[in-house]
């Protein structure tokens, strides 16, 4: 008999929700897997229910709904003074993780190297591996997690064709600042190679803080592939709508490989984020006040823990240091946690393949949960300590 794809072969299992299922198993407090445990505004659930009565139950534009692309050029225009055109420069796919891999599939061919920053989220090794491409990461170290600028430099070959930049970062809860992304850009343009930038957590910064997208920096427009989601931003993470904004070049490339990989996301929902992105500025201020505030809960019982949590400037996560003389790797302490204190997180392991052993260090949360879910998770941590 023959095998099945030695790229595929490689993979590995996704973490994320053999976390969840376990914690439902044990009836631990969910704060692993990355998504709320609350529903987005009732009003765009109106806007799905208005869309399914409207003529948006069969296949919309394999490119996305157009209201959904007008709404994006507008709201990126006016967030970020960006000027993307709907019609060949913004592509709706399913999710910020069918954006990642149509842009991967897009850009690499088999051979080539791709820079990504460790820890990073684990569908972006998945996809390089899957074209045949090689992944050369380059370790963020705590407590800042930094650009190792040196490091960064070495990296660089001939063959690089890419690199992937991921900000606000997921799992640290860094925000790359101006002086971070003109370094990095520098370099990019230096050696000739794209970017694939991951912002899903674009609006969820905290204190003075603030994202900045790659591409407004000079020259890294045309070698931007710029990503993120409705997912964190509307808390409807199981509504899988994202998209990509690139240059025509680089948009048609993605929409090549999106028409036959899933040639649409859905429809209603299209058209439903588009409503809600439409009043964004209003609704993130009472958003970005809610995580600040669930942020604050979660950190100060931490601190109290036995753990040591690196404050994170953005994201919904908090990255904390075990002990030192736990010595536990962190897949052995999340367990550990599970069983005895019902609480369930991410062993961040899983998110390095250079230096597994700098991510055995650590334990990450999620914060994306109820005031209430978040106060419950301190006291059994507390409660344990002993
Ligand atoms: N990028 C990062 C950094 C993420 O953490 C996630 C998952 N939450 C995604 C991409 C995937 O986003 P989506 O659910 O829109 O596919
Ligand atoms: N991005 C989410 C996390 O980091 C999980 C997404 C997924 O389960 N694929 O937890």
């Amino acid at each position: 008999m023959k095998k099945p794809s030695a790229n595929v072969g490689l993979l590995k299992e996704s973490i994320f929700s053999e976390m969840t299922m376990k914690a439902n198993q044990l009836g631990a407090i969910n704060l692993s897997q990355g998504f709320p445990d609350f529903d987005g505004p009732s009003f765009i659930k109106d806007y799905v229910n208005e869309a399914m009565e409207g003529p948006y139950n069969q296949y919309g534009p394999p490119s996305g709904a157009m209201a959904l692309r007008l709404s994006l050029g507008e709201m990126y225009k006016k967030i970020y003074g960006l000027s993307y055109d709907p019609n060949n420069e913004i592509t709706v796919t399913n999710g910020a993780t069918e954006g990642l891999f149509c842009s991967f599939l897009a850009l690499l061919d088999p051979g080539d190297e791709v820079i990504l920053f460790e820890p990073y989220y684990d569908s972006y090794l998945a996809s390089i591996q899957m074209v045949g491409a090689k992944a050369k990461p380059v370790t963020l170290r705590g407590p800042d997690f930094g650009l190792p600028i040196e490091e960064l430099e070495k990296a660089f070959t001939d063959k690089t064709k890419l690199i992937v930049l991921n900000s606000p970062h997921n799992p640290t809860g860094k925000v790359f600042s101006k002086a971070e992304l003109q370094a990095l850009s520098e370099m990019i343009i230096k050696h000739d190679v794209f970017v694939i930038s991951d912002e899903v957590y674009e609006f969820l910064t905290f204190d003075d803080h603030k994202h900045i997208p790659i591409s407004s920096l000079p020259g890294m427009r045309e070698r931007t592939i710029m990503i993120s989601s409705s997912g964190k931003t509307f808390s409807f993470t199981g509504w899988k709508i994202g998209w990509c904004l690139a240059s025509e070049e680089l948009t048609k490339a993605i929409r090549m490989v999106h028409q036959f990989n899933t040639f649409g996301a859905a429809h209603p929902l299209q058209v439903a984020v588009s409503k809600a992105i439409n009043k964004i500025e209003d609704y993130l201020v009472p958003f970005r006040e809610s995580y600040q505030k669930k942020r604050e809960i979660l950190y100060e019982g931490l601190k109290k823990s036995e753990l040591q949590p690196f404050l994170p400037e953005g994201t919904f996560f908090i990255l904390c240091q075990i002990p030192q003389g736990k010595n536990k790797t962190d897949v052995e302490y999340c367990f550990e946690l599970m069983e005895s204190k019902k609480v369930a997180a991410i062993p961040p392991s899983a998110f390095y393949s250079r230096s597994p052993e700098e991510g055995q260090k650590y334990v990450r949360f999620c914060f994306a949960k109820k005031d209430e879910t978040l106060r419950s998770a301190v006291i059994n941590l507390l409660e344990a300590k002993g």
